[in-house]
């Protein structure tokens, strides 16, 4: 055994990077060796910062000092009002907001200073899972499917404890609008959520990282249905194209003041407050007016889009997937071609996408064990954004209200439009093999 293993707890002597990170990085070093790569596999947004934040940001760069460990005041304002006017959340108050460099890095600490299980849906983003062994819990998972629109319903949740030993106080992540499968909630299937969420005492994480990008421009929290039991996390990475400014925040009810204390106390103890200059820029994409909104507008219809396109050609070649609602994911089934990879020798998911990849030059990751699903499972996490998201914006905003005709795509998406007809030609020839 290498000298280091010694000094690892045995629960992370396997421990692995990010696995869509780490796939993205060997992606990236095969396109820098000059391979051709049809990059459907790492999920950014496309589009520039919008301009007026960028501005915002240049004009805060000399702000050096650290800030309070929640977060500066009126930024934390901000987000109480938006998330009051748009999603009809009004419990909310400044204190209760915890601003830090990311929100994946605040569900972390949630984790950590939480000490039930933790139930995740399977598939679900794949972080999740490797935060909660980092913080040491237990997981439980539970299986969604195709037909159910991969959504937890309160049945599956019934299941989950009636088959399992599941600690008190235990907390659930619920990823709304989701990540792979691009699903979301309507506001029905809460109530009855919240109903089963509310017997079992849950604390429910509601990740609502993509819900400004909803593509029907409607969002329904579960905060509204449980807000007792709810934490809202969220952020500006996804549809404020700010990922790399690392800035997110979370939302605690009264209800769980003690843990946004305890979690307030962990970051005040790691990171001490989120990056001084992106704060100040926030604020004016958080205000959310008329230029958020119509930067919003732009992004989601291209998206929306792109989705229906890549859904409706892989459907007609026989590969299942559900339309996403949100986001820049979708997830769809290969089980059709399952006879012709086995005739290959291929007979797993990573196997799958490796034959893809040396085949067409397209890129996807397996929906296997990284979603928590099994090594023989076909569906894969594609990524519909490889496009340039700037030309895209703009010819989106030069349209105006108008609609997109079918040249749109074509014209400016053309990398994702490619890669999808290359996918379906070699499952029509899977198919034949
Ligand atoms: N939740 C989900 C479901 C995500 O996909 C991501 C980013 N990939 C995050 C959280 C993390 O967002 P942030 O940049 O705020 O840490």
């Amino acid at each position: 055994m290498e000298l280091g293993q010694c000094f690892l707890k045995d629960s992370l002597k396997q421990s692995k990077s990010a696995s869509n990170l780490q796939f993205h990085e060997h992606i990236k070093s095969l396109q820098e060796k000059g391979v051709k790569i049809h990059h459907l596999g790492f999920g950014q947004s496309p589009f520039p910062v919008p301009q007026f934040a960028q501005d915002e940001l240049k004009r805060y760069s000399h702000v050096g000092e650290y800030l309070p460990i929640r977060g500066l005041l009126k930024l934390r304002e901000v987000v109480c009002q938006l998330h009051s006017r748009e999603d009809d959340l009004h419990h909310f108050k400044a204190s209760d907001v915890i601003v830090g460099p990311g929100s994946k890095e605040l569900i972390f600490l949630l984790l950590a200073v939480t000490n039930g299980d933790v139930l995740l849906l399977a598939p679900t983003w794949t972080t999740y899972k490797p935060q909660a062994l980092l913080s040491n819990h237990t997981v439980h998972k539970i299986p969604t499917n195709f037909e159910e629109g991969w959504k937890l319903t309160p049945e599956r949740l019934e299941m989950v404890f009636e088959e399992n030993k599941v600690k008190k106080n235990s907390v659930l992540i619920f990823c709304n609008p989701d990540n792979p499968t691009g699903t979301s909630y309507s506001a029905n299937e809460l109530k009855s959520l919240s109903e089963v969420f509310r017997k079992h005492k849950l604390l429910v994480v509601s990740d609502e990282i993509y819900s400004r990008l909803s593509f029907s421009g409607q969002y329904t929290s579960l905060a509204k249905f449980y807000p007792e039991g709810t934490v809202v996390s969220c952020g500006i990475s996804k549809w404020a194209s700010c990922g790399g400014w690392r800035l997110g925040y979370h939302l605690y009810p009264p209800h769980l003041k003690a843990v946004g204390d305890a979690v307030a106390s962990a970051a005040s103890q790691t990171f001490t407050s989120a990056s001084a200059p992106i704060q100040y820029a926030a604020i004016e994409l958080l205000k959310f007016g008329d230029n958020s909104r119509s930067y919003v507008f732009h992004c989601r219809r291209i998206l929306q889009a792109v989705a229906k396109f890549c859904c409706r050609t892989l459907e007609e070649h026989g590969v299942h997937v559900r339309e996403p609602h949100s986001g820049y994911y979708i997830f769809p089934d290969f089980e059709t071609i399952r006879s012709g990879l086995t005739a290959r020798g291929v007979t797993t998911g990573t196997g799958m996408c490796l034959a893809l990849l040396e085949d067409t030059g397209v890129a996807v990751m397996a929906g296997g064990p990284a979603y928590l699903h099994g090594d023989e499972d076909l569906t894969v996490r594609l990524c519909y954004v490889n496009f340039d998201g700037a030309a895209a914006l703009t010819a989106s905003e030069e349209l105006g209200a108008k609609d997109f005709d079918d040249s749109f795509l074509e014209k400016f998406c053309a990398p994702t439009v490619d890669a999808i007809n290359k996918i379906v030609a070699w499952v029509d020839e899977m198919k034949i093999a």
